[in-house]
C-alpha cells in the first residue's frame, strides 16, 4: 500500500494530513495523486461520496497552485452549496500549513452581492455549484481565462440536478489547455458524453468496478407489503440499537408525515426536504450532526451534499424512481473506511427495480426477514444489558444512598430487583410487541379495498401503522366510527347507484398496487379520507369505485398529478367511449 509521504506531497501538506489524522491514503487517494502531480493528462475517476476524493483532487491542486500569481489557476464545480462549502473547509484544513492560497467558495441560495465583492479580490481557486458560476461569468465578475485545472465533482449529480448547459458555459469559458478532473460516482450516458467533448484522452480511474457500490456498504432488502412498511421499518430501528441513519422517502410530504409519526412514536427524527429554508436546513443538519436527531427523514435533492461520515445506516422507506440514485443514496453510509448497512424495504410488486438496481451494484441484496417481536425485545435486551454491564459504579457517588436503597427493597429479593429495574425500561417493548404478527410479506394478495394480507388484524394495533393511523384520524373527523374490524370493508355496496366506477391509466406494468392508489387519492385530496369501494389493478390500468359526489372531485385532483413520471388520467368508466381505451 501508498504511503503519503512517497506521494511527491509537499512537508506542509503532509503536516497538515497528518493533524487531520489521515494516515494511508485512500484507493482513490493512492490512484489520483500522483497522476494529478506528476502527469498532464485529463482524468476521470469513478469514486463515490466518502471515499477520500476531496484529498485526491485537493492535495494536489493546492501543491500546484501558483500563489505568488494573482489569477484563478483552479476551478472546483459541484453540485450543491452544501457540498461547496464542505470542499472549501477541507481545502482550507489541508492548506494550514501552506502560505497564501486564498480559496474561494461560490455557491447558490445567498446573496450574489457579497460573493461578488469576494470575487473581486481575488482567489487562487474558486469552488462553485454551475448555476452561480455560471451566473458570474454572465455578469462578468469572474475570470476563467487563466484556470489550469477544472475539477468536476460529482458530475452525475450535477448532470441529475441539470446542470448540463451551465457545465458546458462554463467550460466554454476556460482555456483549452486546462486539465480537467471528472470524478463521479456513476457514470451514466450523459457524463460520459461531456467527458468525450471536453476531455482529451483521459486517463480512466476505477475506484471498485465501474457503476458499483463501495465494499464497505452491506445491501439488505426486506419485503413487506406496501400497508405494513411503517411497522416494518419501526421493527427494524428497534432491533438496532445505535441506529444512526438517513431514511430516504420520494417526496416532501412523505418525509414530514413519517418524520411527525416517527416523532409521535418517540423517536428522535427529523426531516429534510427542499422546500426548508437555509436556515431550517442548517438547524436540522447541526442536529444530526450533533446526534441530537438519530434519524433524518430526507428526500434525495434535500440530502446531496450533506457529510456525515459515521452514518450506521441508510434506509430506501421507498426505492428511487431512478435506479442509478440508488447509488448516491446508499453511498451516504460505509464512508472513511467505515462498514454500512444500506436497508431497502420493498413490497413484492417492485422486485424488478431491485434486479436492476443489483445489475448496476453487481451484487445481490441480502433478503432479510422482518425481526419477530421477540427478536426486537431480545436485541433491546441485550442493548440495555450491556449498557448496564458498563455503568461505573467506582466512584461511590451512589454510596451515601445505599442505606435507603437497603432499606426499601429489602424485602425483595435479587432476582426480584433485576426483573424490576429492567422492567422499568424494557416493559415498553414487551407491551408493544406482544403478540405482534408476522410482518414478512407472502406473494399471495386480494385485491379489494386494498387489502393485501390476512386476518392479522387485531394483533397489529399494539405496534400502530402510520397508513392506519392516518386513515383513522381523518375518518374520525369526517364522522365515521373507526371499528379496527370494519376499518378496511368498503363503504357502500357495489351496486349503489350513486357508486361511479373510474379508470385511472396506471397499473401493474407502472408498479402500482391498491396501496399505492389510495396513497395516490388521499395526497391529491387533502382533508377528510375519501370512502373507497372496490379497487382493481390490472397490468396497464387500475378501477376503483367511490361516491359519485367524491368521483368529482377526485378526477381533477388526480389528472393534474403524476405518478413515477407519468401524467394521470382518470376517467368515469360511464363516459368512456367504448373501443377507446387511453
Ligand atoms: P470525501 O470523500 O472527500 O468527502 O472524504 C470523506 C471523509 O473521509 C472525510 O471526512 C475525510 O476527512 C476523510 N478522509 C479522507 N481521506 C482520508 C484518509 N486518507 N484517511 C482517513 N480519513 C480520510
Amino acid at each position: 500500500m501508498k504511503d503519503f509521504t512517497t506521494m511527491g506531497l509537499s512537508p506542509a501538506l503532509l503536516k497538515a494530513i497528518q493533524e487531520l489524522g489521515f494516515e494511508t491514503p485512500t484507493p482513490v487517494q493512492s490512484k489520483v495523486i500522483p497522476i494529478f502531480l506528476k502527469s498532464d493528462r485529463d482524468l476521470v475517476a469513478l469514486a463515490q461520496t466518502g471515499t477520500g476524493k476531496t484529498a485526491a483532487y485537493g492535495l494536489p491542486l493546492l501543491q500546484l497552485t501558483d500563489a505568488s500569481k494573482f489569477e484563478t489557476q483552479g476551478l472546483i464545480l459541484c453540485p450543491t452549496r452544501e457540498l461547496c462549502l464542505q470542499i472549501v473547509k477541507d481545502l482550507n484544513s489541508f492548506a494550514k500549513h501552506t502560505r497564501g492560497v486564498r480559496t474561494l467558495a461560490v455557491y447558490g441560495g445567498s446573496p450574489i452581492g457579497e460573493q461578488i465583492r469576494a470575487l473581486s479580490r481575488g482567489a487562487h481557486i474558486i469552488v462553485a455549484t454551475p448555476g452561480r458560476m455560471h451566473d458570474m461569468l454572465r455578469r462578468q465578475r469572474a475570470d476563467l481565462s487563466l484556470v489550469r485545472w477544472v475539477v468536476l465533482d460529482e458530475a452525475d449529480e450535477m448532470m441529475n440536478m441539470g446542470f448540463q448547459e451551465e457545465l458546458e458555459a462554463i467550460l466554454g469559458a476556460v482555456p483549452e489547455s486546462a486539465r480537467t478532473l471528472l470524478f463521479s460516482a456513476t457514470m451514466p450516458r450523459q457524463v460520459a458524453a461531456m467527458a468525450g467533448k471536453y476531455m482529451e484522452n483521459p486517463e480512466e480511474i476505477l475506484c471498485g468496478s465501474r457503476n458499483s457500490g463501495s465494499d464497505t456498504i452491506h445491501h439488505e432488502c426486506y419485503k413487506v407489503h406496501a400497508r405494513d412498511r411503517y411497522v416494518a421499518l419501526k421493527r427494524i430501528m428497534d432491533s438496532t440499537p445505535g441506529l444512526y441513519a438517513i431514511i430516504f422517502c420520494r417526496t416532501r410530504v412523505e418525509t414530514q408525515e413519517l418524520a411527525h409519526h416517527l416523532n409521535k412514536d418517540e423517536y428522535h427524527a427529523d426531516a429534510l426536504h427542499g422546500d426548508m429554508t437555509q436556515d431550517q436546513r442548517s438547524e436540522v443538519m447541526g442536529a444530526f450532526r450533533a446526534r441530537h436527531i438519530q434519524i433524518l427523514v430526507a428526500t434525495d435533492v434535500a440530502a446531496r451534499g450533506l457529510d456525515v461520515n459515521e452514518l450506521t445506516h441508510v434506509i430506501h422507506y421507498n426505492l428511487p424512481d431512478e435506479v442509478e440514485l440508488y447509488t448516491h443514496r446508499s453511498g451516504r453510509t460505509g464512508r472513511a473506511g467505515r462498514e454500512g448497512t444500506s436497508i431497502v424495504l420493498i413490497h413484492y410488486r417492485e422486485e424488478q427495480k431491485l434486479r436492476m438496481i443489483e445489475r448496476i451494484l453487481k451484487k445481490p441484496f441480502v433478503q432479510k426477514r422482518v425481526p419477530s417481536g421477540q427478536e426486537v425485545c431480545e436485541a433491546q435486551l441485550a442493548n440495555l444489558l450491556e449498557k448496564v454491564r458498563q455503568v461505573d459504579t467506582a466512584d461511590g457517588r451512589l454510596e451515601p444512598f445505599m442505606p435507603v436503597i437497603d432499606k426499601v427493597l429489602a424485602e425483595l429479593s435479587r432476582e426480584e430487583v433485576l426483573k424490576r429495574f429492567i422492567l422499568l425500561d424494557f416493559d415498553r417493548f414487551l407491551t408493544n410487541y406482544k403478540g405482534a404478527p408476522d410482518l414478512n410479506a407472502a406473494m399471495s394478495h386480494g385485491l379489494h379495498g386494498g387489502h393485501e394480507g390476512g386476518d392479522r388484524r387485531g394483533s397489529r394495533r399494539p405496534e400502530g401503522r402510520m397508513d392506519r393511523q392516518d386513515r383513522s384520524d381523518r375518518t374520525d373527523r369526517a364522522g365515521r366510527s373507526d371499528h379496527p374490524e370494519r376499518e378496511d370493508r368498503p363503504a357502500f355496496r357495489p351496486r349503489d347507484p350513486d357508486v361511479a366506477k373510474l379508470r385511472i391509466n396506471l397499473g401493474r406494468r407502472n408498479s402500482l398496487t391498491p396501496p399505492d392508489l389510495m396513497a395516490l387519492i388521499n395526497r391529491a385530496t387533502p382533508g377528510p379520507q375519501l370512502r373507497l369501494g372496490r379497487i382493481h389493478v390490472t397490468e396497464h390500468a387500475s378501477f376503483f369505485e367511490m361516491s359519485r359526489q367524491d368521483a368529482e372531485r377526485v378526477m381533477p385532483a388526480l389528472n393534474r398529478t403524476t405518478h413515477g413520471g407519468r401524467e394521470i388520467q382518470v376517467v368515469m368508466e360511464t363516459e368512456r367511449v367504448p373501443g377507446r381505451r387511453k
